[in-house]
C-alpha cells in the first residue's frame, strides 16, 4: 500500500507522548504543521505520476513504497540515492531518512546471526519488512545511546547508572522488556516507527544491551524529549520506560556477538544515505559562495575564484564518491542483500563532514566581516531604517540590495555550531570512519604497490604479473639507441 500524506498526518495522532521547552505537545500536527507537511511530501510525491515509478514498485499484485524493498543490487542503491535526491528537490521526507538504513542494516545483521546461532530473527524482519510493505510507515533508526563513560562498557559497574545503553529488564513468554534512552534521533517525534539497535559492540557480561527491535512511536513507556526551539522535534530523545516489544518484533535479543555486526551494517548504509542528501546542500552551498562574490564584486579576483574552485570540488567529490560507494556495492553470496562499498561510503561521510569547517572558512572569508555584524531582517522589513541598509550594505551595482542581505543571513545561519555538530557527528563522529577504513582498506594491495615501487618481485595478483620497474613494454632497437641510420 502507498500511504497517503493525509494518512501520514493522521497517524501522528496517536497519543504519543512527546514534551519540548518544558512542555507537553499534545498535537504534534498541530504544533509543527510545516516539519509535517515537509514528511507528508514524501507520501505525496510516491503518488504523482511523475515520480510514481522511482518512489514505488509492484509486489504480488500490490503496488508498496521502493523504501521497503531488501536491496539486492547495486542499481537498487543507487535508485534509493535517487529517491533521495529526488525527495530533497522536492523539499519533501525526512521522517524516514535513517529507519530504512536501520531496517536494512539490522535486516543483514539478524541474517548472519541467524546462520551463526540457529536463531530466527530473520523470520521476524521477513514478516516486518512485509508488514511495512503494506503499512508504509515512516521509520526512524535509533542508534545513539548516551555512553556515560565512553571508556566503559555498558555493564561496567563503575558507570554511573545501568541505563546508558537500552538494555533488555525483561523476558516475557510474549515478548521482551526494553528500558534506556537514544539520543539525537532525527524527526523520531513526527515518525510512526522506531528501529532500536545497538551503537556498538557489547560484551558477553553485557549481553542485555545486544538488542534490536521495532518500537511504534505511541507504544506504552515511549516518550519524546525534543531539541530545545526546533521544528518539527529536531532530533529528540527518546525514553524507554519498560516498553514491552512483542517477540515478532523483536531481531536480537542477547546475541552479543553480533551487536557491533548490527551497527556498523547500519552505518554502512546510513554514511552512503548522507553522502546523499548532502550533496544538495553542498551544491546549494558552493552556489551561495558564487552568489557571495557577485554580490560583493570580486568575480575576476584570483584568490576568490580559488576558493570558488574549491567548493566545486568540495560538492562533487562527494557526489562521485557517493554514486561510486552505491554502484561498486557488493551482493553477500549468503544474505543475497546489496550494500555499498564499505571503502567510498566512508570516504564520502568523511570527506564532506571533515571539510564542513574549511568551507565555513571560505565562505565567510569571501563575505566578509558582515556576516558577524549585520542588522536584523527585521530592520529591513522597518520602513524608518531600510533605507540605510539599502543604500549602505548594497554591493555590486547590478544586485539589488535585499539579494545581498538575505545571502549574507543565510552564511550566518550555514556557520551555525548545529550545521558543524551535524556534520560532524551525524552518522557517527569523524574517527568511526577512519576505523573502518582501516579495517576495510586494502592492505595487501596498498603494500604490494609499495614492495613494487621499491624494485621488488612481488606476488599480488595486480602485480605479479606486471613487467617490474624498469622494464618497459617496448625495447628500444639497438640502432636508435646508438643513433644509427
Ligand atoms: C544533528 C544530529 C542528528 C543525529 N541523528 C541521529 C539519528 O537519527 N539516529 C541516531 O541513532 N543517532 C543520530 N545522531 C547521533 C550521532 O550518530 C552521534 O552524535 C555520533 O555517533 C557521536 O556520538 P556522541 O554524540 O555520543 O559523541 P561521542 O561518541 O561521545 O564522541 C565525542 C568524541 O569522543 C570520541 N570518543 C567516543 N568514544 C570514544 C572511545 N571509547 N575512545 C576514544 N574516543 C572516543 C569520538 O571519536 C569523538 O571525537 C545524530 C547526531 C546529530 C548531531
Amino acid at each position: 500500500m502507498i500511504k497517503t500524506a493525509e494518512q501520514y498526518v493522521k497517524d501522528l495522532r496517536d497519543g504519543r507522548v512527546v514534551y519540548q521547552d518544558g512542555k507537553r505537545i499534545t498535537d504534534v500536527v498541530a504544533a509543527w504543521p510545516k516539519s509535517v507537511e515537509r514528511a507528508a511530501s514524501e507520501f505525496f510525491v510516491a503518488t504523482i505520476p511523475e515520480h510514481r515509478p522511482l518512489f514505488t514498485m509492484m509486489e504480488d499484485g500490490e503496488e508498496c513504497s521502493f523504501a521497503f524493498k531488501m536491496p539486492s543490487t547495486p542499481e537498487d542503491l543507487q535508485r534509493r540515492r535517487e529517491i533521495l535526491r529526488v525527495s530533497g528537490e522536492l523539499g519533501a521526507g525526512g521522517s524516514r531518512l535513517t529507519g530504512i538504513d536501520g531496517l536494512n542494516g539490522v535486516a543483514f545483521g539478524a541474517a548472519k546471526m541467524d546462520r551463526a546461532m540457529g536463531t530466527h530473527y530473520s523470520e521476524n524482519m521477513a514478516k516486518y519488512r512485509a508488514w511495512c510493505k503494506k503499512n508504509d510507515p515512516s521509520i526512524v533508526a535509533a542508534v545513539s545511546d548516551p555512553k556515560g563513560d565512553r571508556s566503559l562498557h555498558a555493564e561496567d559497574p563503575r558507570q554511573a547508572n545501568k541505563d546508558f545503553y537500552v538494555r533488555i529488564v525483561d523476558r516475557k513468554k510474549d515478548g521482551i522488556v526494553i528500558t534506556g534512552c537514544k539520543l539525537h534521533i532525527t524527526a523520531a517525534a513526527i515518525a510512526t516507527e522506531i528501529m532500536v539497535l545497538p551503537s556498538r559492540n557489547h560484551n558477553e557480561t553485557g549481553k542485555d544491551y545486544a538488542v534490536a527491535c521495532a518500537v511504534p512511536c505511541n507504544a506504552k513507556g515511549v516518550s519524546f524529549l525534543c531539541s530545545q526551539g526546533s521544528v518539527g522535534g529536531g532530533h529528540p530523545m527518546i525514553i524507554f520506560e519498560e516498553v514491552f516489544v512483542p517477540w515478532e518484533r523483536v531481531f536480537m535479543a542477547g546475541e552479543w556477538q553480533f551487536s557491533r555486526e548490527i551497527a556498523t551494517s547500519f552505518a554502512r548504509y546510513h554514511r552512503l544515505t548522507a553522502a546523499t542528501y548532502k550533496v544538495g546542500q553542498l551544491n546549494a552551498l558552493a552556489g551561495l559562495a558564487s552568489l557571495m562574490a557577485k554580490y560583493n564584486g570580486l568575480t575576476k579576483a584570483t584568490r576568490i575564484r580559488d576558493m570558488l574552485g574549491w567548493f566545486a570540488m568540495y560538492a562533487t567529490v562527494t557526489e562521485a564518491l557517493g554514486k561510486a560507494a552505491a554502484l561498486s556495492g557488493d551482493v553477500d553470496p549468503e544474505t543475497k542483500q546489496a550494500r555499498p562499498n564499505p571503502v567510498y561510503t566512508n570516504c564520502a561521510k568523511y570527506w564532506f563532514a571533515s571539510q564542513w569547517h574549511e568551507a565555513m572558512k571560505y565562505l565567510q572569508d569571501i563575505t566578509g566581516g558582515i556576516a558577524a555584524t549585520i542588522p536584523s531582517m527585521a530592520d529591513w522589513d522597518n520602513p524608518e531604517t531600510r533605507p540605510f541598509l539599502d543604500k549602505y550594505l548594497r554591493g555590486a551595482a547590478e544586485y539589488p540590495t535585499e539579494e545581498r542581505i538575505r545571502a549574507i543571513h543565510k552564511v550566518i545561519e550555514e556557520g551555525a555550531t548545529f550545521h558543524g555538530v551535524l556534520s560532524i557527528h551525524a552518522e557517527g563522529s569523524l574517527s568511526t570512519q577512519k576505523q573502518v577504513l582501516f579495517q576495510q582498506a586494502d592492505w595487501a594491495l596498498f603494500e604490494a604497490a609499495a614492495k613494487y615501487s621499491l624494485g621488488y618481485k612481488v606476488d599480488h595478483p595486480e602485480f605479479k604479473n606486471r613487467l617490474g620497474l624498469g622494464n618497459t613494454l617496448w625495447k628500444m632497437p639497438e640502432s636508435l639507441l646508438k643513433g644509427k641510420k
